[in-house]
């Protein structure tokens, strides 16, 4: 076990090379530590910012005790690193944060969902099911229309579609390839919100205001935070993220995407046991952002202040539209976010404009 809270000078393991990981490694030397990145891909954005870099699968082990000859303490910037380097990482000695059973939890969207009924923090309506006539009964149970979901690897609206009648569910089943899925109610939403929040070693909970963030096509295009909301519902996100938080016995940075009702009632689409695209906002709207509030959690260090000092809203630049960076330069009141990636394939999340607005 390293000795916490973690003094400057040491490394940090980071699972995954991505702008997150990127953005981690930044704010990580800012507080004078080193950053070690694990990442398939040679040249990833995170890779070019860090001390140190291994390319290798996530279950290489000898990538993995090469991270722990660096790092004591390690986290991962996406959800699907296997469960398995995680563990093989904490036999080796490094305290990786969040824990194992978030990230299990978190893979799985049956397992999220049951985990959070059973902390008390309401989701839409759900069932499982792995055949094609179990589709068929889960829709019949959850009611058509539902969203029929994998289980496992979904992101950004991949792997889901709407089963418009419950004898459709089989063919549906099928064509997201046979594999285990959810099976969910529609959530009539008025608006989707997320919180961001974070833990530390102490048990200490910190959690930011909430965004208000636009979708289309599944992906994150817009985020305005912090979002105009109830007191009843600061205070209800607020429950919720301590309630996951407390009960995955939780350390670093969360991103708990909601579903706010025409009544004002939220409930919890998914979290990621991560910093999230929909936390951004942070980097140009609080003292501390969610990056350096995930690498003081994890280093045992007390946690910043979450309040807003200015509004934000975040625009995702997708694709060529980061080739726009002359012009969000040139706003005074526009920052400007480039991950470094070579190449602006349609769609692919290239960079971020944080354009500051009064509070
Ligand atoms: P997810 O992959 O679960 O984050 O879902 C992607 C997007 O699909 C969400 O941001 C929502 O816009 C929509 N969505 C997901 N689940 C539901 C649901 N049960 N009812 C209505 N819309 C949903």
């Amino acid at each position: 076990m390293p000795s916490l809270p973690l003094a400057p000078g040491a490394t940090l393991g980071v699972l995954g090379g991505g702008q997150l990981g990127r953005m981690l490694a930044l704010a990580a030397a800012r507080l004078g530590f080193d950053t070690v990145i694990l990442d398939p891909e040679p040249d990833s954005p995170a890779a070019r910012v860090a001390a140190h870099a291994i390319v290798a699968a996530y279950d290489d082990e000898a990538a993995l005790a090469e991270l722990a000859a660096h790092a004591q303490v390690a986290t991962y910037e996406f959800e699907n690193v296997p469960v398995a380097a995680v563990d093989r990482l904490r036999a080796l000695g490094v305290e990786v944060a969040p824990g194992p059973r978030a990230l299990a939890v978190a893979q799985d969207r049956f397992d999220e969902k049951t985990f959070l009924n059973g902390a008390g923090v309401a989701t839409v309506a759900f069932a499982a099911a792995d055949s094609p006539e179990g589709a068929v009964e889960a829709v019949g149970r959850v009611g058509a229309p539902a969203l029929m979901k994998t289980r496992r690897e979904g992101y950004d609206g991949k792997g889901q579609r709407w089963v418009e009648h419950a004898a459709d569910a089989a063919a549906v089943f099928q064509a997201l390839g046979g594999a285990p899925v959810i099976v969910e109610a529609p959530a009539a939403f008025a608006r989707e919100l997320s919180v961001i929040a974070a833990r530390g070693r102490d048990g200490a909970i910190a959690v930011y205001p909430l965004a208000e963030n636009h979708h289309a096509q599944g992906v994150l295009r817009r985020s305005l935070a912090p979002a105009r909301v109830s007191a009843a519902a600061a205070a209800q996100a607020e429950r919720i993220a301590v309630r996951i938080l407390t009960g995955l016995d939780y350390v670093g940075v969360i991103g708990v995407e909601l579903f706010e009702l025409a009544d004002g009632g939220l409930l919890v689409n998914e979290f990621a046991p991560r910093v999230h695209n929909t936390g951004h906002w942070t980097q140009d709207g609080c003292a501390v952002d969610q990056f350096e509030q995930h690498i003081r959690a994890i280093a045992g260090w007390p946690l910043g202040p979450t309040d807003a000092v200015r509004g934000v809203e975040m625009l995702n630049l997708l694709g060529h539209e980061a080739h726009d960076w002359a012009r969000y330069a040139a706003e005074p009141d526009s920052r400007l976010h480039l991950y470094g990636k070579r190449d602006a394939k349609p769609g692919r999340k290239m960079g971020h404009v944080n354009r500051l607005r009064p509070l």
